[in-house]
């Protein structure tokens, strides 16, 4: 790991302008992506600058409507929270499905979003549920977020506050985990929206997408069958050790059929 500056501002703006006024700075979050990336030196920041003591970037509110989850909120908070169990319980699951239990103690869904990792779990529920991105500057559609590998629509120094999931009639999210990491390899989340289907995707491709063609058939039939008629074109999917592109496209219908199994017996 290189020397660097570290500052661990309390308020959202001190920490823009701590950013604005480095060299080449990087927010830290839990730090379970960025500080291994450090010490491999594949990352070499000036400055880090420690979102941890920013209280208004903690914690969740939950009404019938929306779930509103701080970035600097841990996978284990979400995963344990009565209030989000009762009213969205699909992203308590997801929370307590990343990772192990030391990940899932450090690292938030702010690091998680932002970093834009193609095998994430809260970029499935993002997209999968219309939720918004907030930060200190505007609120970023989840549809407009994600742009390619570990690429996202935030600029330089804009700092992800907030979350803000709207609560569908009912949503189920099912994954095949990579089995030593937990990544998904491909996850799939399905929600009802008052008989509006959405479908997100992630692992498949470069970053987190919207299944449009499953959209499509749930919206006229909601039921696991109908996904069997869906073709899922591998192409731009993710080929690697772990599964082929062609292999990743099965695997989308496949949990997208468990997960709207799970949604009609919810
Ligand atoms: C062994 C292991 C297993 C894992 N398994 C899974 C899994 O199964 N599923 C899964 O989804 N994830 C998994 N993860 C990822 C983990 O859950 C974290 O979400 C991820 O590492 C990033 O979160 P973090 O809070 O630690 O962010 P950090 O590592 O601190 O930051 C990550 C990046 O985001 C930027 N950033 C952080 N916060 C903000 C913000 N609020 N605004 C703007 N930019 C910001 C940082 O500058 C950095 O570039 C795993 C990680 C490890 C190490």
């Amino acid at each position: 790991m290189y020397p660097y500056n570290y500052h661990r501002p309390t308020q959202v703006a001190e920490a823009v302008a701590l950013f604005k006024a480095s060299d080449d700075p990087m927010y830290l979050s839990g730090g379970m992506t960025l500080i291994p990336t450090m010490k491999q030196r594949l990352a070499a920041p000036t400055d880090l600058i420690d979102l941890s003591g920013i209280e208004e970037m903690s914690g969740l509110n939950a009404t019938a409507e929306v779930v509103q989850v701080g970035a600097f909120t841990q996978h284990n908070v979400v995963a344990r929270s009565a209030q989000v169990q009762a009213t969205l319980p699909v992203l308590a699951q997801l929370a307590g499905l990343i990772g192990d239990n030391q990940v899932r103690n450090r690292g938030t869904i702010g690091g998680s979003v932002a970093n834009s990792d193609p095998a994430a779990d809260y970029p499935c529920a993002i997209v999968g549920l219309g939720a918004t991105v907030v930060t200190q500057q505007r609120s970023i559609s989840g549809d407009e977020f994600f742009k390619d590998l570990f690429e996202t629509a935030l600029e330089p120094g804009e700092i992800i506050t907030r979350i803000d999931f709207p609560v569908p009639t009912r949503a189920a999210y099912r994954k095949f985990p990579n089995p030593a990491s937990r990544y998904a390899v491909v996850g799939v989340m399905v929600a009802d929206f008052s008989g509006s289907i959405r479908v997100g995707v992630t692992g498949a491709g470069p970053c987190a997408f919207r299944a449009s063609g499953i959209e499509e058939v749930l919206n006229r039939e909601l039921s696991a069958d109908a996904v069997d008629g869906v073709e899922v074109p591998d192409a731009g999917f993710n080929s690697d050790l772990h599964a082929s592109g062609e292999y990743r496209a099965h695997l989308v219908k496949i949990m997208a059929k468990r997960a709207v199994a799970d949604l009609l017996h919810s």
